[in-house]
Formats: structure tokens, C-alpha cells, sequence
């Protein structure tokens, strides 16, 4: 397969604290037939599970393989933000490319996105550990606080700088918005509970079942190194996981990035007093490369950023000095905690800032939703979602979500591309 980064980025990428949270599902076993289905889903992520489980309640025959083990993707080993967020273009763009309307569109999506994770974990009871009442994002500059103020809409609220110590949000910030929509969950859980419901829901799941090769006569032929599966449709959903040549019409058309995790053991009290954050409230910073981090539900305290530009050894040992000394500079009294975990994995950009969700162009009956940029615990699943029910109702999708996307720049030597803007970002955020 034809990817991207070093073999290493398409590993574990360290010690993953959710792992230690959940049992892992017992079901799903390598796939090693020969065998027909109606759709065959490609990876087992948020957006394979929520497209498997609608299409299975609708009756049809469904198939998921998994290259690895189930939750071993970016699903398994997110910050657990079920927040707004999918696309990264502004809004100005969106309304010239597809009219005035688009902006209010795309967050009405967004909403529903979110609406469809809280729905479906309440509706299955799947137990998330969920807390946080919204989203709250710190500025970092008065630059910043002096926007978030402008573009304060009606559903937010506001904290000045003198008032953030008791919302136990202490630390070097400039001001706060909390947006109402929202919530922290423990993404392995929601995960695991997903799987599950898709088992019980009779969607056929494989796990270390890669798929190498697909190809496409009068149906859709699936190798995996030990079986061949035939479906009449399939839906690709491999994200930041994809490989340029699976198929040969993704080549350059999506960015994995990686981003990298750290969490520290337990707090006591007086030690979240030291800091002044003894908020459930998740959070991010206005930086362009921003950081993102909640305290769990058992005081240990999340922190995450941008992940190494390559997954060589030497990248890897200095993203992790770095996200060690900014978590010690944004939180200070902390800084000579024990971190018990710290992980990394791969996101997915697309060149037109936009996820995509439809049908792949000049490829009868094959379907992809995927490129969430870093925003998918909630988008994703809405993309599996919305997917399905096009493909079974014939729903018209969104035009921002289904209009074919581009291809980067610089063909496999795209992720260049992140190095120079890294360094803009970061000058910026000075
Ligand atoms: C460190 C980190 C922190 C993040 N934090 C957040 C957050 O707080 N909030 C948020 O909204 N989003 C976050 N994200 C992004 C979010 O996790 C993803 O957008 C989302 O999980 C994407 O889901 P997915 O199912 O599309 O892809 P994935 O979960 O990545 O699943 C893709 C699956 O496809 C499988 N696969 C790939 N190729 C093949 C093949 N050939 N055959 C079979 N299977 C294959 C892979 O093994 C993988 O399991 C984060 C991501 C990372 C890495």
C-alpha cells in the first residue's frame, strides 16, 4: 500500500491511555473466506461503524474489515472531544464556493452532528464517562480575547480574565467562551460500545483483516491476505489511515497529520488548587496550532497538540519535548507531574478544507466519508451516518460535503507542505 509517512505512524504510537480504560470487544476475527455481501465497509472507525449500523438496521448484509485491532485508529486513541468542528475552511470561502447560505448550513451540521452522538449513546446506553457542559476556548493574546469578543454570538458566554480563577479555569488567559454545544467522552469507550452495537445489530465484523487490493467488475472485489470478499457497494472509511492507491483515486487527495496526547496521573485537589483548574470543562487555546485539554473524570489531565511532521525516531523524541514543555508553560504547577501516557495518531486534512462524504466519482457503487481535520469523534460519526442513509434513501447530501475534492500539491511528497506552515502558525501564535 501506498502511504504516506513511515511505518511507524501507521503503528500504536506509544502507550494509549483509553486501552487501559476498556476491555477490548471480543468479537471480530481476521477475515479468511471466501465470501459475498451486500456492502463491505473498509475500517472500522467512528465512520465505518455508524455507516455499518444504519445500513445493517435497514436490513442489508454488512461486512466490516479492520486492518487492525478493533479502536486501533484515531477512534481509539482520540482527546474525546464530541465538539463542533469538521472543516477548517473559513467562512467567507464557503459562501463563495457554495453560496450565501453555506455557512449557516454547515453549522447547522455540525449541531447535528453532535445531536447524533448524544442520541445514539443515550438511546444504546453506551456509558462514555462523559462531563463537560459545552466547549470552552482560552484566548492566548488580548489579539485573540479582542476577537473572541467580536465574534461572540448570542449562545455563548463570555469570562474576563478576572473571573476565570472561579471557574477554576486558572491559568495565563487573556479571557474565555464557552459555547453551549458539546461534550467530553472517553473515545475507546464510545468506540467499543459502537462495535458492539453493530455485532448485535448483525453487521459481519473482521478484525487484523487489511485490505490490499480492490478492484471492481460486475462487483466489488475486496483481497484481505487470507480471503476475498465481493460487495456490490463499499464504503471507504479509512481516514488519516488511507493509502494513496486504495483506491488509485485518492492519490494526493487527502493529508494525514499527526497529533500527539499526554496524560498525567491522578491530581489531588490541593494540586489542582495549586494550578487553579479544577474544571470539568474541555478546552482549547486560540493558537492556529492550538492545544486542547480537559481534566478526565478521575483528575488525571489530558493534553494534547500537533504531532511530529515525520514519525522518525528523532521527530517523535522532540514533539515530545515540546508538548511536555508547553503543557509545563501553560500549566506551571504542574509541570513536574508524572505523565503515565503518550500517544500519537493520524488525523486527515483534504485540500479543500472540507470533509468528504458521497460517492467516489467514476466508481459505481464505491462510497467514502473521511478528512474531519482533527474534529471527527462527532463529524465522523455523522458522516458514517449521513452516507448510509444516501445510499439507502438516496438522501441528497450536503453540496459542501459531497462536491468531489481536490488534490494537494506535490503529489506524495505533500506532507511538506506542513513544515513551512507549522512555522507560520507558530510565528503567528508568538
Ligand atoms: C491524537 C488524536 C486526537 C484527536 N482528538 C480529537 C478530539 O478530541 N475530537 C475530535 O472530534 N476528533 C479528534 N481526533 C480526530 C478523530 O479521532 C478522527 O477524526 C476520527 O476518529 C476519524 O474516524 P474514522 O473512523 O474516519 O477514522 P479512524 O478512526 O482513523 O479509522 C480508520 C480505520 O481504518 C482502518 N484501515 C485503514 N486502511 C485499511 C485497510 N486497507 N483495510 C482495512 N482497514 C483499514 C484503520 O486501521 C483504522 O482503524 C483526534 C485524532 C487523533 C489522532
Amino acid at each position: 500500500m501506498k502511504r504516506l509517512y513511515e511505518a511507524p505512524a501507521y503503528g500504536p504510537q506509544g502507550a494509549c491511555y483509553w486501552a487501559d480504560t476498556v476491555a477490548a470487544p471480543t468479537t471480530g476475527e481476521p477475515f479468511s473466506r471466501s465470501a459475498a455481501t451486500d456492502v463491505a465497509i473498509i475500517g472500522g472507525g467512528y465512520t465505518g461503524l455508524n455507516a455499518a449500523i444504519r445500513l445493517a438496521g435497514a436490513g442489508l448484509d454488512v461486512t466490516l474489515l479492520e486492518a487492525e485491532h478493533p479502536g486501533w485508529g484515531a477512534s481509539g486513541r482520540n482527546g474525546g472531544f464530541c465538539c463542533l468542528g469538521g472543516s477548517i475552511v473559513p467562512e467567507a470561502a464557503l459562501a463563495r464556493r457554495f453560496g450565501a447560505d453555506a455557512p449557516t448550513q454547515w453549522e447547522t451540521l455540525q449541531d447535528q452532528a453532535v445531536t447524533h452522538v448524544d442520541d445514539l449513546i443515550r438511546a444504546q446506553g453506551i456509558e462514555v464517562d462523559r462531563h463537560s457542559d459545552g466547549e470552552t476556548v482560552l484566548a492566548h493574546s488580548a489579539k485573540s480575547w479582542a476577537r473572541l469578543k467580536k465574534a461572540n454570538d448570542a449562545s455563548a458566554r463570555l469570562i474576563e480574565a478576572s473571573d476565570l480563577a472561579e471557574h477554576g479555569l486558572g491559568g495565563d488567559w487573556f479571557g474565555a467562551m464557552t459555547t453551549p454545544t458539546g461534550f467530553a467522552l472517553n473515545p475507546r469507550k464510545y468506540h467499543t460500545g459502537l462495535w458492539d452495537l453493530a455485532a448485535r445489530s448483525g453487521v459481519r465484523l473482521f478484525s487484523h483483516s487489511p485490505v490490499t487490493g480492490l478492484t471492481n467488475g460486475n462487483s466489488w472485489h475486496l483481497t484481505t491476505p487470507k480471503g476475498v470478499l465481493r460487495a456490490d457497494q463499499v464504503v471507504l472509511a479509512t481516514n488519516g489511515y488511507s493509502a494513496d492507491d486504495l483506491p488509485d483515486w485518492l492519490r494526493a487527495r487527502y493529508l494525514p497529520v499527526q497529533s500527539s496526547v499526554i496524560v498525567t496521573r491522578p491530581l489531588t485537589r490541593q494540586e489542582q488548587e495549586d494550578q487553579g483548574w479544577w474544571s470539568d470543562q474541555m478546552a482549547y487555546d486560540t493558537r492556529q496550532l492550538l492545544h486542547y485539554f480537559r481534566k478526565l473524570p478521575d483528575d488525571r489531565f489530558l493534553f494534547g497538540m500537533r504531532g511530529g511532521l515525520t514519525a522518525k525516531a528523532r521527530e517523535q523524541k522532540a514533539i515530545s519535548t515540546r508538548i511536555r514543555s508547553d503543557f509545563a508553560r501553560l500549566f506551571p504547577a504542574w509541570a513536574q507531574i508524572d505523565i503515565t501516557h503518550e500517544w500519537s495518531g493520524l488525523v486527515c486534512l483534504m485540500a479543500d478544507l472540507l470533509p468528504f462524504v458521497g460517492p467516489v466519482p467514476g466508481h459505481a457503487g464505491l462510497f467514502a466519508a473521511m478528512g474531519y481535520h482533527g474534529n471527527g469523534v462527532a463529524m465522523g460519526s455523522y458522516a458514517g451516518d449521513l452516507l448510509a442513509r444516501h445510499m439507502l434513501e438516496k438522501a441528497p447530501l450536503p453540496d459542501m460535503l459531497c462536491a468531489p475534492p481536490g488534490r494537494f500539491p506535490l503529489g506524495r511528497f505533500r506532507r511538506h507542505l506542513l513544515r513551512p506552515a507549522y512555522l507560520m502558525a507558530d510565528l503567528f501564535d508568538l
